[in-house]
C-alpha cells in the first residue's frame, strides 16, 4: 500500500537504507578527522601521571635546583608563621623588608598579641591588606601564646587553629621550620605549574594539593615545593613561561607554552 512515505518520496524501498547516510559526519572525510582529532586530547592525561613521566620531571627539578629553600627569612618557627601569613598577595622579597623591623618590635607571640594593633597595622602596611594580616598575627600570637605555650604547634590540626593559618601556611611552617611533610605547599606557582605540568586537572589549591600527595612521593612533598616555586618565578611565569629556556620543555604538554624566551 501506498504509504505517507510514498507521499513524501515517490521511491518507497529506499528511505529506511538512505536513513545512515543522513550522518554528515560519515559524509564528510575531513569531519571524520577533526573527530578523531577531538580524542589524543584526553590521552596526555593518562600519560602525564605515568610514573616513569613523573619521576623525569622531579629528577630534573631537584637537579636544575639543588639548594633551593625557602626565601623568607626567619629566625624561629613564630617568624616564620608571621612571614608566612604576611606573603599572601605579596612578594617574599617585600615581606623580609618589614619583618626586622616587626620581630625587633615585638619578639615573642605575647609581644605580638598585647601590641596595639595601629602600631602593627603600620609595620606591615607595605605588605597588603594590612588590617586583616594585622589582625591574623596579632590573633596568631595570642593563641600561641594562651594555648601553646609559647611554641607553634607541630601539627597540621593543631596549626589550622591559629588565625591566619589554613593550609597553605601550616605546611610551610611544618614543613620548613620542622621537617615534616603533611602535605604540600600550594601558592599561586605550584598551583600554576603543577596544572601546566599535567599533574592535575584541579581548579582548587585544595584540590591540587591533594591530587599532587596522591602521584608525588612523600619524601619531595616539601623540596618540591621549593622547586616549584623558584621554577614558576625564574622561567615558568604566569604570563610569558619561558618554554625555550625550561629543562621540562621536553617533558610538558602545558597549552599554554610558548616559544619565545
Ligand atoms: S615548558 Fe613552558 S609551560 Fe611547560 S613547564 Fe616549562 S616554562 Fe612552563
Amino acid at each position: 500500500m501506498p504509504t505517507e512515505h510514498g507521499t513524501i518520496n515517490p521511491m518507497p524501498p529506499t528511505p529506511a537504507k538512505k536513513k545512515p547516510a543522513k550522518s554528515p559526519a560519515k559524509k564528510s572525510p575531513s569531519k571524520k578527522r577533526s573527530a578523531a582529532a577531538e580524542l589524543p586530547k584526553r590521552k596526555p592525561a593518562r600519560r602525564d601521571l605515568d610514573p616513569e613521566r613523573i619521576e623525569s620531571i622531579l629528577t630534573i627539578l631537584r637537579d636544575t635546583y639543588p639548594d633551593v629553600e625557602c626565601a623568607l627569612v626567619h629566625a624561629s618557627p613564630w617568624q616564620l608563621l608571621v612571614a608566612t601569613i604576611l606573603s599572601a598577595q605579596c612578594t617574599d622579597v617585600r615581606v623580609n623588608m618589614v619583618t626586622p623591623k616587626l620581630f625587633q618590635t615585638y619578639p615573642t607571640p605575647q609581644a605580638m598579641a598585647d601590641a596595639p594593633i595601629e602600631s602593627i597595622e603600620e609595620l606591615i602596611r607595605t605588605t597588603g591588606f594590612y588590617h586583616n594580616k594585622a589582625k591574623s598575627i596579632q590573633g596568631a600570637g595570642r593563641v600561641i601564646h594562651e594555648q601553646f605555650g609559647d611554641k607553634v604547634p607541630q601539627t597540621m590540626a593543631e596549626l589550622l587553629t591559629v588565625p591566619g593559618a589554613a593550609r597553605k601556611t601550616a605546611n610551610v611552617v611544618l614543613g620548613v621550620a620542622y621537617g615534616k611533610a603533611e602535605g604540600v605547599v600550594v601558592d599561586t606557582h605550584v598551583f600554576r605549574l603543577a596544572r601546566r605540568l599535567g599533574l592535575t586537572r584541579s581548579e582548587t589549591p585544595q584540590k591540587v594539593e591533594q591530587d599532587l600527595m596522591k602521584v608525588i612521593p612523600r619524601d619531595r612533598w616539601i623540596q618540591l615545593s621549593h622547586e616549584l616555586i623558584h621554577h614558576g618565578r625564574q622561567i615558568c611565569e604566569a604570563r610569558k613561561p619561558k618554554c625555550a629556556a625550561c629543562p621540562l620543555e621536553t617533558l610538558c604538554h602545558a597549552p599554554d607554552k610558548t616559544w619565545s624566551s
